[in-house]
């Protein structure tokens, strides 16, 4: 039998809060992208045209913090659906880079600095109600909304990490990394 035409592991990778890095080191497996798709099915990825993330995923790589009302549904609806899932990078595990504007406290002075604050940007607050998410007034990480299964640090984890976690997973193994990561 065709080996893509099988039933395989539902593999899906989500962007939330994060600068898309993570994703980039994921795109980083190059040739092995191809390996792992042999052993398992993208079925939602912002590489892919889906739009509503799907039922019955496997496993999910969820880059980013948890930003807005938008981060906060959404992963709602993975953590629903998903059997195992990842946090994937260091804004997913810490809130890290994304949560550098907790200090400012709520939201609005957020919004302030950024628009009013900020000659280049013109002199108004942002206003567009049910196209632009509302931001959170504190930027989280994921496990602090809902449970998470792997912890994948790393900004971004590299292309040999991501490979690794997701080897392990398709074998039916928790990855273990505490040989593989470096701090400092
Ligand atoms: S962990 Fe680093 S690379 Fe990944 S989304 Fe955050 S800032 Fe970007």
């Amino acid at each position: 039998m065709d080996p893509l035409k099988a039933p395989r592991p539902r593999l899906a990778t989500v962007w939330l809060g994060g600068c898309s890095g993570c994703h980039m080191s994921f795109m980083d497996l190059d040739e092995r992208l191809l390996d792992l798709l042999t052993r398992a099915e993208l079925v939602y990825s912002p590489i892919m045209d889906v739009k509503r993330y799907p039922e019955r995923v496997d496993i999910a790589l969820v880059e980013g913090a948890i930003a807005n009302q938008e981060h906060l549904e959404q992963i709602y609806r993975v953590r629903e659906h998903t059997h195992t899932l990842v946090s994937f990078g260091d804004c997913a595990v810490s809130g890290n880079v994304t949560a550098l504007r907790n200090p400012l406290g709520r939201a609005e002075p957020v919004l302030r600095r950024v628009y009013l604050e900020n000659g280049d940007l013109g002199a108004q607050l942002p206003h567009a109600p049910g196209i632009v998410p509302p931001l959170l007034d504190r930027v989280v990480p994921i496990h602090a909304v809902v449970p998470v299964d792997v912890f994948l640090p790393g900004c971004p984890p590299s292309a040999d990490l991501i490979y690794f976690v997701l080897a392990e997973l398709l074998s039916g193994r928790k990855p273990d990394l505490a040989e593989r990561l470096r701090f400092g």
